[in-house]
């Protein structure tokens, strides 16, 4: 099932910033001052000794609450990564990474992925110039992402395209055309372009007991 509940605290369990929020979290992140864990039992908690199991749940829960991927989809791709060549923590991460959503918002559509996926589930975007609703669309080398020219002329989408133009912190293995308003997937992502900020090997070590 997929969290709806307050976001912030996604981040204060995992105790490091997801970015969950968009440009607020460059402003006004509550991690800055409640470092805590939420709940009654939190303060304190980080100082005890986590377990080796604890230490793999937690790195999962992290990729899921990055993506807002539910336990059964994310077992999923797991099975899906596992099944092809090379390494399953890597081909899970490249599964994730090329998800419609998150290459809108790494295109720099959007300024998080919880804003992206609205935007794909809303129809704005395109994909080889049809519309594809689902956030979780498997884009591959080659597809091009555009959104649909009845948005351009939004203020929030023309901000947050100039702000993509300027930062020019795009991935190399996508193409921004920001004339046309869109990207092309030209390769498959290498691992250290990845964006999730997770240590894939113990997700495969948590799987693999
Ligand atoms: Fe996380 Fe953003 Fe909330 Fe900070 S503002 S706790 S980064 S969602």
């Amino acid at each position: 099932m997929r969290y709806i509940g307050p976001v912030c605290k996604l981040c204060r369990r995992e105790g490091m910033k997801l970015f969950l929020k968009g440009e607020k979290c460059f402003n006004h992140c509550i991690l800055e001052k409640r470092k805590e864990i939420p709940g009654q039992h939190g303060k304190g908690f980080r100082m005890k000794k986590i377990s080796e199991y604890n230490k793999r749940l937690r790195e999962k829960q992290k990729l899921k609450r990055l993506l807002n991927v539910g336990e059964r989809p994310f077992r999923r791709y797991f099975a899906w990564a596992s099944k092809k060549k090379g390494l399953t923590g890597t081909n899970l991460l490249v599964l994730l990474e090329t998800r419609l959503d998150n290459v809108v918002h790494r295109a720099g559509f959007s300024p998080s992925r919880v804003a992206a996926r609205q935007m794909v589930l809303h129809g704005h975007i395109l994909v080889n110039s049809k519309e594809v609703n689902i956030p979780s669309y498997a884009l591959k080398p080659g597809d091009v992402v555009s959104l649909k020219e009845a948005f351009r002329s939004n203020v929030f989408f023309k901000k947050w395209w100039e702000q993509a133009k300027a930062s020019a912190l795009i991935p190399s293995w996508l193409e921004s055309n920001f004339d046309q308003w869109s990207v092309k997937v030209l390769s498959w992502p290498a691992r250290e372009e990845i964006s999730f900020p997770v240590n894939d090997q113990l997700i495969v070590e948590l799987y693999s007991k």
